[in-house]
Protein backbone atom coordinates (compact mmCIF):
# COMPACT_ATOMS: atom_id res chain seq x y z
CA UNK A 1 0.00 0.00 0.00
CA UNK A 2 3.19 2.75 0.75
CA UNK A 3 6.42 2.70 -0.93
CA UNK A 4 9.01 5.09 -0.21
CA UNK A 5 11.53 4.78 -2.48
CA UNK A 6 15.44 6.91 -1.99
CA UNK A 7 13.67 9.68 0.21
CA UNK A 8 15.71 12.64 0.68
CA UNK A 9 14.60 15.57 2.57
CA UNK A 10 16.35 18.45 3.91
CA UNK A 11 15.14 21.34 5.54
CA UNK A 12 17.12 24.14 4.01
CA UNK A 13 20.88 22.39 3.92
CA UNK A 14 20.11 20.47 6.77
CA UNK A 15 19.46 16.87 5.65
CA UNK A 16 16.85 15.03 7.91
CA UNK A 17 16.07 11.92 5.67
CA UNK A 18 18.66 10.55 3.40
CA UNK A 19 17.85 7.40 1.29
CA UNK A 20 15.01 6.40 2.73
CA UNK A 21 13.07 3.00 1.70
CA UNK A 22 10.19 1.52 3.65
CA UNK A 23 7.78 -1.11 2.33
CA UNK A 24 4.31 -1.91 3.66
CA UNK A 25 2.07 -4.10 2.55
CA UNK A 26 -1.89 -3.99 2.79
CA UNK A 27 -3.13 -5.03 6.60
CA UNK A 28 0.68 -4.97 7.60
CA UNK A 29 1.61 -3.12 10.75
CA UNK A 30 5.86 -1.27 11.04
CA UNK A 31 6.79 0.23 13.42
CA UNK A 32 9.66 3.03 13.48
CA UNK A 33 11.88 3.46 16.15
CA UNK A 34 14.78 5.70 16.81
CA UNK A 35 16.43 8.17 18.74
CA UNK A 36 15.36 12.32 18.77
CA UNK A 37 15.79 13.87 15.63
CA UNK A 38 16.08 11.04 13.64
CA UNK A 39 13.65 12.20 11.19
CA UNK A 40 10.48 9.87 12.17
CA UNK A 41 8.03 12.57 12.44
CA UNK A 42 8.82 14.14 9.11
CA UNK A 43 9.06 10.89 8.02
CA UNK A 44 5.40 10.24 8.60
CA UNK A 45 4.79 13.67 7.58
CA UNK A 46 6.05 13.35 4.20
CA UNK A 47 3.93 10.50 3.39
CA UNK A 48 0.95 11.94 4.05
CA UNK A 49 2.22 15.36 2.11
CA UNK A 50 2.38 17.31 4.83
CA UNK A 51 6.05 18.02 4.05
CA UNK A 52 7.57 18.02 0.47
CA UNK A 53 10.30 15.54 -0.13
CA UNK A 54 13.84 16.43 -2.29
CA UNK A 55 14.31 13.17 -4.50
CA UNK A 56 12.54 10.03 -4.37
CA UNK A 57 9.91 8.54 -4.70
CA UNK A 58 6.76 7.58 -2.05
CA UNK A 59 3.55 5.77 -2.95
CA UNK A 60 0.07 5.13 -1.14
CA UNK A 61 -2.68 3.49 -2.78
CA UNK A 62 -1.79 4.18 -6.56
CA UNK A 63 -1.11 7.49 -5.76
CA UNK A 64 2.10 9.33 -6.34
CA UNK A 65 2.55 11.04 -3.17
CA UNK A 66 5.35 13.61 -4.87
CA UNK A 67 3.46 14.06 -7.60
CA UNK A 68 2.85 18.02 -8.38
CA UNK A 69 -1.20 17.40 -9.68
CA UNK A 70 -1.81 15.18 -6.48
CA UNK A 71 -4.63 15.63 -5.18
CA UNK A 72 -3.96 16.03 -1.74
CA UNK A 73 -7.39 15.87 -0.03
CA UNK A 74 -8.24 12.99 -1.66
CA UNK A 75 -4.24 11.63 -0.22
CA UNK A 76 -5.69 12.55 3.23
CA UNK A 77 -8.36 10.92 3.24
CA UNK A 78 -6.84 7.81 2.67
CA UNK A 79 -4.34 8.39 5.13
CA UNK A 80 -4.80 9.31 8.86
CA UNK A 81 -2.68 11.07 10.80
CA UNK A 82 -3.08 10.91 14.85
CA UNK A 83 -0.22 12.75 16.60
CA UNK A 84 1.00 12.76 20.40
CA UNK A 85 -1.10 16.23 21.05
CA UNK A 86 -4.82 14.90 19.81
CA UNK A 87 -6.17 18.18 19.04
CA UNK A 88 -9.85 17.65 18.99
CA UNK A 89 -12.09 20.66 19.01
CA UNK A 90 -12.53 21.91 22.83
CA UNK A 91 -16.33 23.40 21.86
CA UNK A 92 -17.70 20.03 20.37
CA UNK A 93 -18.37 16.60 22.50
CA UNK A 94 -17.10 13.26 21.26
CA UNK A 95 -19.78 12.02 18.44
CA UNK A 96 -19.63 16.15 17.11
CA UNK A 97 -15.56 15.90 16.86
CA UNK A 98 -15.43 12.31 15.08
CA UNK A 99 -18.81 13.01 13.39
CA UNK A 100 -17.15 17.07 11.75
CA UNK A 101 -14.79 15.99 8.79
CA UNK A 102 -17.27 13.50 7.38
CA UNK A 103 -19.90 15.97 7.40
CA UNK A 104 -17.90 19.22 6.51
CA UNK A 105 -15.28 17.41 4.09
CA UNK A 106 -16.89 14.56 2.50
CA UNK A 107 -20.65 15.95 2.60
CA UNK A 108 -21.84 12.51 3.88
CA UNK A 109 -25.58 12.55 5.19
CA UNK A 110 -25.80 13.23 8.48
CA UNK A 111 -27.64 10.36 9.96
CA UNK A 112 -25.28 7.97 8.54
CA UNK A 113 -22.22 9.52 9.22
CA UNK A 114 -23.46 9.72 13.22
CA UNK A 115 -24.31 6.22 12.64
CA UNK A 116 -21.24 5.40 12.02
CA UNK A 117 -19.59 7.86 14.27
CA UNK A 118 -21.32 5.48 17.21
CA UNK A 119 -19.95 2.65 15.93
CA UNK A 120 -16.04 3.94 15.87
CA UNK A 121 -16.59 4.80 19.62
CA UNK A 122 -17.84 1.64 20.87
CA UNK A 123 -14.69 0.39 18.70
CA UNK A 124 -12.50 2.49 21.07
CA UNK A 125 -14.23 2.04 23.87
CA UNK A 126 -15.77 5.47 24.53
CA UNK A 127 -19.75 4.47 24.20
CA UNK A 128 -20.42 5.91 27.02
CA UNK A 129 -18.30 9.20 26.47
CA UNK A 130 -20.62 9.93 23.46
CA UNK A 131 -21.41 13.89 24.99
CA UNK A 132 -18.67 14.31 26.50
CA UNK A 133 -15.98 17.49 26.14
CA UNK A 134 -12.76 17.20 25.32
CA UNK A 135 -12.01 18.82 28.79
CA UNK A 136 -13.80 15.66 30.60
CA UNK A 137 -11.75 13.19 28.69
CA UNK A 138 -8.42 11.88 29.98
CA UNK A 139 -5.73 11.95 28.02
CA UNK A 140 -6.41 7.88 26.86
CA UNK A 141 -9.84 8.40 26.19
CA UNK A 142 -9.08 11.85 24.29
CA UNK A 143 -6.48 9.84 22.32
CA UNK A 144 -8.88 7.28 21.43
CA UNK A 145 -11.30 9.90 20.01
CA UNK A 146 -8.39 11.50 18.08
CA UNK A 147 -8.37 7.78 16.76
CA UNK A 148 -11.63 7.52 16.01
CA UNK A 149 -12.18 10.89 14.79
CA UNK A 150 -9.56 9.35 11.81
CA UNK A 151 -10.87 6.98 11.40
CA UNK A 152 -14.51 8.05 10.45
CA UNK A 153 -12.51 9.26 7.16
CA UNK A 154 -11.96 5.46 6.52
CA UNK A 155 -8.32 5.71 5.71
CA UNK A 156 -6.41 2.78 3.95
CA UNK A 157 -3.42 3.37 5.90
CA UNK A 158 -2.96 5.19 9.68
CA UNK A 159 0.30 6.43 10.34
CA UNK A 160 0.92 7.00 14.29
CA UNK A 161 3.14 9.40 15.88
CA UNK A 162 4.09 8.76 19.16
CA UNK A 163 0.60 8.86 20.34
CA UNK A 164 1.17 7.50 24.02
CA UNK A 165 4.04 9.24 24.39
CA UNK A 166 2.53 11.87 26.26
CA UNK A 167 0.25 9.53 28.72
CA UNK A 168 0.52 7.48 31.57
CA UNK A 169 1.48 4.11 32.14
CA UNK A 170 -2.27 2.83 32.22
CA UNK A 171 -3.91 5.44 29.45
CA UNK A 172 -1.08 4.59 27.59
CA UNK A 173 -2.30 0.72 27.51
CA UNK A 174 -5.99 1.62 26.94
CA UNK A 175 -4.54 3.58 23.84
CA UNK A 176 -2.07 0.91 23.01
CA UNK A 177 -5.01 -2.10 23.05
CA UNK A 178 -6.96 0.26 20.28
CA UNK A 179 -4.80 0.84 17.96
CA UNK A 180 -3.26 -3.31 18.34
CA UNK A 181 -7.33 -3.88 17.76
CA UNK A 182 -6.70 -1.90 14.95
CA UNK A 183 -3.75 -4.30 13.67
CA UNK A 184 -5.58 -7.59 14.08
CA UNK A 185 -8.78 -6.50 12.14
CA UNK A 186 -6.24 -5.68 9.47
CA UNK A 187 -5.80 -1.87 9.12
CA UNK A 188 -2.42 -1.05 7.67
CA UNK A 189 -0.57 0.71 9.69
CA UNK A 190 2.44 2.88 10.51
CA UNK A 191 3.83 3.97 14.32
CA UNK A 192 6.59 5.93 15.56
CA UNK A 193 6.97 4.69 19.18
CA UNK A 194 8.79 4.28 21.43
CA UNK A 195 6.61 1.45 23.13
CA UNK A 196 9.44 -1.61 22.50
CA UNK A 197 7.02 -3.99 24.21
CA UNK A 198 4.05 -2.94 21.29
CA UNK A 199 6.32 -2.93 18.62
CA UNK A 200 7.58 -6.78 19.52
CA UNK A 201 4.02 -8.18 20.26
CA UNK A 202 2.36 -5.87 17.27
CA UNK A 203 4.57 -5.68 14.40
CA UNK A 204 4.60 -7.14 11.16
CA UNK A 205 7.97 -5.23 10.95
CA UNK A 206 10.53 -2.67 12.58
CA UNK A 207 12.30 -0.12 11.42
CA UNK A 208 15.20 1.74 13.11
CA UNK A 209 16.29 5.33 12.26
CA UNK A 210 19.54 7.45 13.17
CA UNK A 211 20.70 10.15 11.70
CA UNK A 212 18.02 10.48 8.51
CA UNK A 213 18.97 6.67 7.49
CA UNK A 214 17.25 3.74 8.34
CA UNK A 215 20.20 1.53 10.21
CA UNK A 216 18.22 -1.42 9.92
CA UNK A 217 15.04 -3.25 9.92
CA UNK A 218 13.85 -6.63 10.33
CA UNK A 219 10.86 -9.20 11.77
CA UNK A 220 10.69 -7.97 15.44
CA UNK A 221 12.07 -11.41 16.55
CA UNK A 222 15.14 -10.91 14.69
CA UNK A 223 15.10 -7.34 15.54
CA UNK A 224 14.81 -7.54 19.03
CA UNK A 225 16.43 -10.62 19.81
CA UNK A 226 19.26 -10.25 17.48
CA UNK A 227 19.75 -6.66 16.13
CA UNK A 228 22.66 -6.74 13.54
CA UNK A 229 24.33 -3.30 13.67
CA UNK A 230 25.68 -1.79 16.33
CA UNK A 231 23.77 1.05 16.36
CA UNK A 232 20.79 -0.69 17.09
CA UNK A 233 22.45 -2.23 19.53
CA UNK A 234 23.63 0.59 21.20
CA UNK A 235 19.99 2.13 21.45
CA UNK A 236 18.32 -0.89 22.05
CA UNK A 237 20.48 -1.48 25.48
CA UNK A 238 19.69 2.34 26.33
CA UNK A 239 16.29 1.58 25.95
CA UNK A 240 15.54 -1.68 26.81
P1 LIG B 1 11.44 13.01 18.04
O1 LIG B 1 11.68 11.59 18.49
O2 LIG B 1 12.06 13.99 18.98
O3 LIG B 1 10.00 13.30 17.74
P2 LIG B 1 11.93 12.76 15.19
O4 LIG B 1 12.71 11.54 14.87
O5 LIG B 1 10.45 12.72 15.00
O6 LIG B 1 12.28 13.20 16.69
P3 LIG B 1 11.84 14.95 13.33
O7 LIG B 1 10.77 15.70 14.02
O8 LIG B 1 11.49 14.24 12.09
O9 LIG B 1 12.55 13.92 14.33
O10 LIG B 1 13.01 15.97 13.05
C1 LIG B 1 14.20 15.60 12.39
C2 LIG B 1 15.10 16.81 12.26
O11 LIG B 1 14.50 17.74 11.37
C3 LIG B 1 15.33 17.55 13.56
O12 LIG B 1 16.67 17.93 13.61
C4 LIG B 1 14.42 18.76 13.45
O13 LIG B 1 14.96 19.84 14.14
C5 LIG B 1 14.37 19.01 11.96
N1 LIG B 1 13.09 19.60 11.53
C6 LIG B 1 11.89 19.01 11.63
N2 LIG B 1 10.92 19.78 11.09
C7 LIG B 1 11.54 20.90 10.65
C8 LIG B 1 11.09 22.10 9.99
N3 LIG B 1 9.80 22.26 9.66
N4 LIG B 1 12.02 23.04 9.67
C9 LIG B 1 13.30 22.85 9.98
N5 LIG B 1 13.79 21.74 10.58
C10 LIG B 1 12.94 20.78 10.92
MG1 LIG C 1 8.84 13.04 16.24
Amino acid sequence: VVVIEGVEKAFGAFPVLRDVSLTIRRGETVCVIGPSGSGKSTLLRCINALVPINKGSITVAGRQVNDPTLDKLALRRDVGIVFQQYNLFPHKNALQNVMMAPIHVLKQDRAEVEERARRLLAKVGLSHKHDAYPGELSGGQQQRVAIARSLAMNPKVMLFDEVTAALDPETKKEVLVTIRDLAAEGMTCILVTHEMGFAREVADHVYFTDGGVIVEHAPPADFFGAPREPRTRAFLEQVL
